[in-house]
């Protein structure tokens, strides 16, 4: 077995379980491409795989290793939905266009399902998502989808539960009113996704390199991608760097990293429970969100530790303590964990679109961008791959209706971006105890 030199991940439980250990080197000569892709998250495998399917020859490129960022260290629920309420963009995209995209958010799981089938990817997924209610209003808007769904062609089992199904089959908190359970969504390991799936990038032929930071890309007809020891001249780019981009973007084209503002999200994953305590707890071995603006969402890992994250952050530094500050908010949704022990804990940065529909579209005639799943990426980063490599192959131009929503800029540089999204996020917050 070949060693892990998996020193540059952060320490995760998902680090801890890591089973793909395909190392890749630093680029450090020029070569050329049909398409580089620079990030090596879910948004940037996945288009890979998309494009050398396609007969592409691909290069990507990654700043640390893969699924460094928010893929390998985010809550792992892979949950139905793109963007969240698309009526505000009728008057941009029309019916057709709502329509559009409120299918591609079922085919997004379809693409990603299909992923780990057809490449055998092991990532403990399973199937099984809720959200949950705490006040009557949540509980009428999941009536309203349930209801939705079920008079749709959506295939998966989607029904509501009371408060005392709820606890029994789903999550045994006081806390929910209710839930509406999706047996079309789930959760799963996402540093083995994307892993897994960089490896079977590699094995159809993507020449992949980590410790390969872009610094700098020179538009033209054949873009200039350069790192510090290397460069790939390629026909066309895609940038997949979300919420980690900076400002890389080519000076003087849109700068797409100030219409994106990078948002903590932290997690800790308590010591392997016992059967009768996670039966309790998550009966059903569901994925569960709660409703709240600032959310928290739990599951269960495969050896039965709970994965209890949320606590968005929006001031751009990290909490000196995350199990302190969630540890509390744990015990509130399942007062029987006191004492129950924290073996790890993580955080990463999601993209957060002031709209928060995703941002995926083309800067030049040959660059092309992915960005701002606003913390659901799990799906949606793989749908975005099939919509760019769809738009390069001149397949389908379902892509317009992602060009067709504007999207704000937020003015000054991140430090003044942070505190505006705080503020945003503060009146949502308020909102929200209604
Ligand atoms: C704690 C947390 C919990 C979350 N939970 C969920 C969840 O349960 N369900 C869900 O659907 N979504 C969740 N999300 C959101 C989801 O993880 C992201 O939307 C998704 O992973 C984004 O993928 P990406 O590939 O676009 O970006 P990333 O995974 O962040 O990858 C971007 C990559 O680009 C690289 N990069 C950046 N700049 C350069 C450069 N100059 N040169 C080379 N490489 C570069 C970075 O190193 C990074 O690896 C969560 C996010 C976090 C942080």
């Amino acid at each position: 077995m070949t060693a892990i030199h998996t020193e540059q991940y952060p320490p995760s439980y998902y680090h801890s379980s890591l089973k793909y250990q395909q190392e890749y080197p630093t680029l450090a000569e020029a070569i050329n491409a049909d398409v580089c892709i620079i990030g090596g998250g879910f948004s940037g495998i996945a288009s890979a795989i998309e494009l050398v399917e396609r007969g592409y020859n691909v290069v990507l490129l990654e700043s640390h290793k893969i699924g460094w960022g928010a893929s390998g260290r985010n809550g792992g629920q892979m949950i139905r939905g793109i963007g969240h309420e698309l009526e505000d963009f009728r008057k941009s995209i029309g019916q057709q266009g709502i329509d559009a995209i409120s299918a591609m958010g079922i085919e997004a799981n379809k693409v990603v399902l299909e992923r780990i089938k057809k490449y055998q990817v092991d990532c403990d997924l399973t199937m099984g998502y809720c959200d949950l209610a705490a006040k009557p209003k949540q509980m009428k808007s999941l009536e309203q989808d349930c209801k939705r769904l079920n008079n749709s062609d959506y295939t998966y089992e989607v029904k509501m539960l009371d408060k005392s199904e709820l606890i029994k089959q789903v999550v045994g908190s006081e806390n929910f009113i209710g839930g509406m359970t999706d047996m079309g969504s789930g959760h799963l390991h996402p540093l083995n996704l994307c892993t897994g799936e960089a490896q079977a990038a590699h094995t159809l032929g993507v020449r992949i390199f980590t410790n390969s930071a872009v610094k700098n890309i020179i538009p033209g007809d054949i873009v200039q991608i350069k790192t510090s020891h290397g460069q790939v001249n390629a026909k066309k780019v895609i940038l997949a760097g979300n919420a980690y981009i900076g400002d890389l973007a080519p000076k003087k084209l849109p700068n797409i990293s100030k219409k994106i503002l990078p948002a903590g999200s932290y997690i800790i994953a308590t010591e392997p429970l016992n059967d009768i305590l996670h039966k309790k707890i998550l009966p059903g071995n569901h994925a569960v969100c709660d409703m709240k603006i600032d959310l928290d969402y739990f599951r269960l890992s495969a050896d039965k530790r709970l994965l209890f994250g949320g606590m968005c952050n929006y001031s751009g530094r990290d909490p000196k303590d995350i199990k302190a500050a969630l540890y509390p908010k744990m015990l509130k949704v399942f007062p029987e964990l006191a004492g129950i022990n924290i073996d790890h804990q993580w955080g990463g940065m999601i993209g957060i679109g002031a709209n928060r529909l995703p941002q995926i579209g083309h800067l030049t005639d040959n660059i092309y961008y992915a960005q701002a799943y606003s913390g659901h990426g799990v799906n949606v980063t793989h749908m975005a791959a099939k919509l760019l490599a769809e738009t390069i192959h001149g397949e389908s131009d379902r892509i317009k209706y992602f060009e067709q929503v504007k999207h704000f800029t937020f003015p000054g540089g991140k430090h003044l971006r942070s505190p505006l999204l705080a503020l945003g996020m503060m009146y949502h917050k308020m909102l929200d105890r209604f």
